[in-house]
């Protein structure tokens, strides 16, 4: 497969740094909403605090990918002596969990890393610096992504079914 040469943006996450506010989770929602900053909803965000506030423990974790079914494993983090929920650091948009899907619908969330920002919002936002962007040149295989229409569209039908999703699309089209 070509190769082209990409610039790769990541976020370093200095957990230890966090205190919780949630910031990034409100600026999220706030960015992503449509219109944009028409309404505030963390559930909707793309970045999520794991709390356990009583450890003082607060660690963000942003959405990943779209899975269709859970994995076969769980892991379970023991750090510092203190223990984890299974799960707790997977980015994955799984059927198992309802972390990283929109509330109303149930479509999965993905961080897109603020596309067309040269700074995404939750580094901007994070008053703590826990949040530190990275930037550098990768040689990277040139692949396809899926649009999010598609990831959408496929996790609409995994959940109802493709016959009673064009059901749906065939009814909604005969109204327009
Ligand atoms: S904005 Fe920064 S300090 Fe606040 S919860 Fe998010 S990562 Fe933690
Ligand atoms: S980079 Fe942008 S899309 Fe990703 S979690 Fe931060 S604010 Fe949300």
């Amino acid at each position: 497969m070509a190769k082209i040469r990409k610039k790769i943006k990541t976020v370093r996450i200095k957990a230890d740094l966090c205190n919780g506010c949630r910031a990034c989770e409100v600026i999220c929602s706030a960015y992503h909403a449509s219109p944009r900053y028409s309404s505030i909803n963390p559930a909707r965000s793309r970045i999520r605090i794991i709390r356990y506030p009583l450890q003082d423990i607060w660690v963000p974790v942003f959405a990943g990918e779209y899975a269709f079914a859970e994995c076969m494993g769980r892991d379970k983090y023991v750090i510092d002596g203190k223990e984890y929920e299974e799960c707790a650091f997977c980015r994955a948009v799984c059927p198992s969990r309802d972390v990283f899907k929109e509330p109303d619908s149930g479509l999965p969330l993905r961080c897109d890393m603020c596309e067309g920002e040269d700074t995404p919002l939750c580094v901007q936002h994070c008053l703590n610096q826990v949040l530190i962007m990275e930037e550098r040149e990768e040689d990277v295989e040139e692949q396809e992504y899926p649009e999010d229409l598609e990831v959408g569209v496929d996790s609409l039908a995994d959940k109802y079914g493709m016959d009673r999703l064009l059901e749906v699309i065939a009814r909604k089209s005969m109204k327009s």
